[in-house]
């Protein structure tokens, strides 16, 4: 019996399927990457039915798939305690129109006053979304009921009286919440957004420190703090370049996931 002749030929055959399936994946991953490259980010709509979910439109699973061949990943602008006035919010929103990039503002409603309350208008006519940071910025989980409903509601009747429509979106002073405070801002209309990445300007005062931790706290999909004031607005526009040479598109949360987990 010729021992070569019987195990050389399924091997041949083996190795020719091999070839073959390298060969239509690698085109398979070509035509996903130029695809990929040529498309805009991916399109959620909030499902206010299921009380805030975030649903898909289109194709999510060829979004994903090219998304991960170029690397191409997302991550949402947030901007605590505005308006700051003296010309730091417009520096702000200047730079992310040069990226192309929305995001949420999440105001403290005792800094709208005379002289930034238009800034509301041009949020909002730039596309961003403006959320509510309560009234005062005080420790939410430590007041009464009342003085609770006075933060929150008070933030929101403030900011329809100037939109014309109550903000969807709330984030705590300094993050700290409690199911009580998270529970009385969903019957007040909003869904509670905290962050799960920390540019830390709220205390660095050179700017650069301010680049390095939002480089290094960002990932795919993350919710980056920010706030507004002159030292995140100096070094807003390199912070965001770097973050797009790693692949990253601005986006709101309706341009997220499904799964995307915002609290
Ligand atoms: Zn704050």
């Amino acid at each position: 019996m010729n021992l070569q002749k019987t195990f050389t030929r399924p091997l041949r055959l083996a190795r020719g399927h091999v070839i073959v399936g390298c060969a239509l994946f690698a085109l398979l991953a070509s035509s996903l990457t130029l695809v990929g490259r040529g498309l805009p980010p991916p399109r959620f709509v909030l499902d206010r039915v299921t009380q805030g979910g975030l649903t898909p439109i289109g194709e999510y699973s060829w979004r994903k798939a090219s998304d991960w061949l170029v690397g191409r990943k997302y991550a949402v602008l947030t901007f605590d305690d505005g308006p700051y006035g003296h010309g730091v919010d417009e520096q702000i929103l200047g730079v992310l129109h040069r990226h192309h990039a929305h995001a949420i503002f999440f105001l403290v409603c005792n800094h709208i006053n005379d002289t930034t309350s238009h800034l509301l208008g041009v949020y909002e006519h730039e596309g961003h979304i403006i959320g509510n940071h309560s009234f005062d910025h005080l420790r939410l989980s430590e007041l009464s009921d009342g003085a609770l409903r006075d933060q929150v509601e008070g933030c929101s009747r403030r900011i329809a009286s100037l939109t014309g429509h109550r903000p969807f979106y709330f984030r705590p002073p300094f993050g700290m919440t409690s199911a009580h405070v998270k529970h009385f801002a969903e019957m007040s209309g909003m869904q509670q957004m905290l962050w799960d990445a920390n540019s830390q300007d709220s205390w660095q005062t050179r700017p650069e420190q301010i680049r390095f931790w939002s480089n290094r706290d960002t990932d795919n999909l993350s919710i980056l703090l920010m706030h507004d004031k002159p030292t995140t607005a100096a070094v807003l526009d390199q912070t965001l370049n770097d973050l797009e040479q790693r692949g990253f598109q601005f986006v709101l949360p309706e341009q997220l996931p499904p799964d995307t987990v915002t609290d």
